[in-house]
């Protein structure tokens, strides 16, 4: 019998997430369906409780949803506990819900596919939004020294609490005087085309540049970036697929091949198809 996952969001007709686990079913012989579900603002709970009556397995959980799966939830992974945020969820076999956060696996992957191995890097991390709060567990495991820089900086002095004894600390990245390693735009300003605060100085010929955001152009961060000299910059569709994988191998205990999907919707965000 075909199993059932879905995307619950609002809005979410813009949701890449059903192509992408139609491209992993189809790569695997997988025999899923997998829809996406508008619910509306104040009545996730209802709508996932029927999802899950109705036989579904498991979900992706986006904007603004991702808070009040993470409080729904039986059992919740150490990512999704750091990230306060849940983006996978797990039916069990005894109606447990367990809920993951693969955001930051995804990135990791990502950042790895593209020779980035962190072990060691000084990484700046600007944002300390959810998009950050799920990436911090995974690149902290993979190695990195991670600054974290936000407009509000307690929002960055907090998400630093929260790792004592870590190789984390809060800075303000107006104030670097040497390039990082790598530097994450996990803020939302490249959705206004904007770029955060940032000094130039930060950004060095080997200085790779990652904007969780992607659209069919160059971000407003990484057109930034290229001008200060940046080695590489790299946009998050990368990162959108790879948590998907995650999701979808938790759910199936298959992993998919991320770059053929990965190459059909990029050519598709180039030639404007894709939202
Ligand atoms: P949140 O709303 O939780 O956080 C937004 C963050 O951006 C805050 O740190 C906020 O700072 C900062 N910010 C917003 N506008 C500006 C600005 N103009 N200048 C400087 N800082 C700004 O969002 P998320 O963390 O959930 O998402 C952030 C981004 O990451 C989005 O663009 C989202 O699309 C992307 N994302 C991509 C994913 C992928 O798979 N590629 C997955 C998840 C997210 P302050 O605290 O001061 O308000």
């Amino acid at each position: 019998m075909t199993d059932k996952y879905a995307v619950f969001g609002n809005p979410i007709a813009h949701s890449k997430s059903p192509q992408i686990h139609a491209a992993f079913a189809q790569q695997t012989g997988e025999d899923i369906s997998y829809q996406a579900i508008l619910a509306p603002k104040d009545g996730f709970k209802d709508c996932l409780a029927d999802f899950i009556a109705a036989g579904g397995k498991g979900a992706n959980v986006t904007l603004p949803f991702k808070e009040q799966a993470f409080a729904l939830c039986d059992d919740l992974s150490d990512d999704a506990r750091l990230a306060g945020a849940v983006n996978t969820l797990v039916v069990g076999a005894d109606g447990r819900l367990q809920g993951e956060n693969t955001d930051g696996l995804g990135l990791v992957a990502d950042l790895r596919r593209q020779q980035v191995d962190l072990q060691g890097d000084r990484v700046l991390l600007l944002g300390a939004g959810g998009a950050a709060r799920g990436a911090l567990g995974p690149l902290l495991r993979a190695g990195a020294h991670i600054s974290i820089s936000n407009r509000t900086h307690a929002k960055a002095l907090e998400l630093a609490a929260l790792f004592p004894g870590s190789p984390i600390v809060a800075v303000d990245a107006m104030a670097a005087t040497r390039p990082f390693d790598l530097v994450i735009n996990s803020t939302s300003a490249s959705l206004q085309g904007e770029v955060p605060a940032l000094a130039p100085a930060a950004i060095g010929p080997a200085t790779v540049c990652y904007d969780m955001m992607y659209g069919s152009g160059c971000t407003s961060f990484n057109s930034w970036a290229k001008q200060q000299g940046a080695a590489k910059v790299i946009d998050g569709l990368g990162m959108l697929v790879g948590q998907a994988a995650e999701s979808f191998e938790l759910w199936r205990g298959v992993r998919p091949e991320v770059e053929p999907v990965l190459a059909l919707l990029r050519q598709q965000l180039n030639q404007g198809e894709a939202q």
